[in-house]
């Protein structure tokens, strides 16, 4: 009797240590009603929980990341990225936290371009600039979802027709992307796009990532590894010169694991410019169709690593440089200036008015499609 309990407790032991080591569990989505909009429209949150037990959460109000938790080096969840506590942070944002960025990631000088000898007046919503897509960009408008889970994760799709004239922009474009929680641990973002008339497109997310878990100080102490050996200089006004500056010997070179903190406050004008980081890098043999890695980083108290790979040719790097304390987020915590990271991946900024920057221009029988993924691992 006593050795029949033994050998059931020596199993019940194995079998945990077992699923422990493996960590698998089952794959879910969950939907529920996240808030209504002043007009009653209901916005969804969906909960995307890969076999690892790694969380998303997604709102259909501008598609938004409103949660991301993952493992540190002891197992431990902690949220990444910066949100709010409710709807009415998502409504009132300034800051772009999470959301799906269109008709045109970053800036485009004077709220101006021209294409096909037709010249476009955007809304100017920084200064003289449009910026993030203009007064109400993809980030402000209600996105229809569907759940097109795979066995590489749970997923969603989410779904916006963006019509002729909207913000300025020409042409009736249709976007879909689809958010998968793969079960390693990685974020995979796919954009698409089609459209009947010529137009410019730049499409990005907008996540602050703080690895040490969202509202726990700042990401000085991050190292952040770039693979892009040129970076687009800015104006005062953050548009791009038209150079692409090699960042050799300058505050810039991120090619080699650097601390985020060592020379943000260097007196280079670049940082002076920007406040820090705010930077487009060129990546390296980027935009040819490949998924590569573009960034890394390393947060060292909780171990955890973020791997962004992407098949665009360039990423933003903004060290929250515009955060100032006046929001307060998700579990009460207030987001001092710093206390998160962006990593953007996208076209360079102002790209319509730069004819020797990759195109951005999309026609009508062409596919706009390009895939990101921030991928996760802890040490
Ligand atoms: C831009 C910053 C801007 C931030 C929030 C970033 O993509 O580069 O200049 O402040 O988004 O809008």
């Amino acid at each position: 009797m006593r050795l029949k309990h033994t050998v059931t407790a020596i199993l019940i032991v194995f079998a945990l240590i077992t699923a422990k080591s493996w960590g698998e569990g089952k794959a879910t989505m969950q939907k529920q009603v996240f808030g209504k909009l002043d007009d009653g429209q209901e916005i969804y949150l969906y909960t995307l929980t890969n076999q690892k037990g790694m969380q998303a959460g997604i709102i259909t109000y501008g598609g938004a990341v409103v949660s991301l938790k993952v493992p540190d080096h002891k197992g431990e969840l902690g949220d990444v990225v910066l949100g709010y506590a409710n709807l009415d942070g998502y409504v009132h944002d300034k800051a772009y936290f999470g959301a799906l960025i269109g008709r045109y990631g970053n800036r485009i000088a004077h709220g101006k371009f021209v294409l096909d000898g037709k010249t476009y007046m955007l809304f100017k919503n920084d200064g003289d600039n449009t910026l993030h897509g203009g007064k109400i960009g993809f980030n402000k408008r209600v996105w229809t979802a569907k759940e097109v889970s795979s066995p590489a994760g749970p997923a969603l799709e989410l779904t916006y027709l963006s019509p002729d004239g909207e913000e300025g922009f020409p042409g009736n474009l249709s976007v879909k992307v689809v958010y998968t929680l793969m079960n390693d641990n990685a974020l995979r973002i796919e954009y698409n796009a089609t459209t009947d008339k010529d137009t410019v497109l730049n499409l990005t997310n907008h996540s602050y990532f703080n690895l040490a878990g969202q509202g726990n100080g700042d990401i000085l102490a991050d190292e952040v590894t770039i693979h892009a050996s040129r970076f687009t200089p800015v104006d005062a006004n953050l548009i791009p010169t038209g150079e692409l500056q090699p960042v050799k010997g300058t505050p810039f070179d991120f090619t080699k694991p650097m601390v985020v903190g060592a020379r943000i406050d260097d007196n280079y004008e670049q940082l002076k410019l920007g406040h820090g980081y705010d930077h487009n890098f060129v990546l390296d043999g980027g935009g040819k169709g490949a998924l590569q890695l573009a960034a890394e980083v390393y947060e060292p108290n909780s171990g955890r690593v973020m791997d962004v790979l992407t098949t665009q040719p360039a990423v933003q790097f903004y060290t929250g440089n515009f955060l100032d304390g006046t929001v307060t987020g998700k579990d009460g915590k207030v987001y001092q200036r710093r206390s998160a990271l962006c990593l953007e991946t996208q076209h360079y900024p102002d790209s319509p008015n730069h004819p020797s920057f990759p195109t951005t221009e999309l026609k009508p029988g062409q596919h706009y499609h390009y895939v990101t993924v921030y991928k996760f691992l802890a040490k």
